[in-house]
């Protein structure tokens, strides 16, 4: 039997755990998911090694510390700076990040994007920002502080004191304002005027209506929370786990069903 797991802290929200296992169950593949609480890198190497996992996920705030157990690094994690996928072969632990694919995937719906404004400059941000102007889309990045948008110099980037709004296609909140408190991700009157120009808002939180989403909502606008990104992240680290054993498509529909459980 193969072991998983997903190493983080906290983990009390995370419902990786369900999507992974009812996969598994449904596939009839001999393995199951757990989640083990971590204090920091180091802990999840020795315990990876413990335990003898097959693979596991890497959730916050280790994403970006989690490089450094990986013998073998993807070329897109190693761009982005972080990992949220490890899988252990002939001895070796290789590092993926599938939060950046599955972001892509979840606003494929929303057709043709030229400009994003993504809100927010810490890891998730680091993979959307990487992601997106990948494919050619013009990404510009507005931080709270100053100091985080250090990491994003070769982007147009702005602090709340700095920026004008403008139009954008979508504007996507990447921060943790909305998650456990009330708080706009953004000032409120620059993040309306933002949200009145723009066509699409993503929240990449999940599980609750943000103050972000319910202001886009009360404009009318198109918009969407993490929960499918969080679907495609989670497919994508499946292929990875089974060795492309399964048909992505039969993986979502399982996935799919778990979310709803
Ligand atoms: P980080 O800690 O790396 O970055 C947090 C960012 O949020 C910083 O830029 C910080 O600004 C900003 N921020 C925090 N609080 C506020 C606030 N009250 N107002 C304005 N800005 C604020 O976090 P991550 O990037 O790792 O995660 C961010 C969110 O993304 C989490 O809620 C996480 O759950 C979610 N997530 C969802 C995924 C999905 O699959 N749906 C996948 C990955 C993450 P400053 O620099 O000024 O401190």
């Amino acid at each position: 039997m193969q072991l998983f797991a997903l190493f983080g802290n906290p983990l009390a929200h995370s419902i990786s755990a369900r999507l992974h296992n009812f996969a598994f169950e449904n596939l009839g593949v001999d393995a199951a998911y757990i989640k083990i609480l971590a204090q920091n890198s180091n802990e999840i190497k020795a315990k990876f090694n413990a335990l003898c996992l097959s693979g596991a996920n890497i959730t916050l705030p280790f994403k970006e510390t989690s490089l450094e157990i990986c013998d073998e690094i993807s070329a897109n994690a190693k761009k982005i700076g972080s990992i949220n996928t490890i899988f252990s072969k002939n001895g070796k632990i290789y590092g993926f990040n599938t939060d950046a694919p599955g972001f892509l995937m979840s606003i494929k719906p929303f057709g043709k994007i030229n400009k994003a404004l993504i809100i927010g400059a810490g890891g998730t941000a680091k993979a959307i920002s990487y992601i997106l102007s990948k494919s050619n889309i013009n990404v510009q990045i507005i931080n709270r502080s100053a100091k985080r948008l250090e990491n994003f110099s070769n982007f147009t980037t702005f602090t709340w004191e700095n920026f004008r709004p403008n139009a954008y296609d979508i504007v996507i909140n990447t921060t943790s304002a909305g998650l456990n408190d009330e708080n706009l991700p953004l000032q409120k009157d620059l993040l309306f005027s933002t949200l009145k120009q723009a066509k699409f808002a993503f929240d990449v939180i999940y599980g609750k209506q943000t103050p972000f989403l319910k202001m886009a909502k009360q404009l009318n606008l198109a918009h969407k929370n993490g929960a499918q990104m969080l679907l495609f992240q989670a497919i994508l680290a499946f292929d990875i786990f089974t060795q492309k054993q399964f048909s992505q498509d039969k993986i979502q529909n399982l996935m799919q069903k778990a979310l709803m459980l």
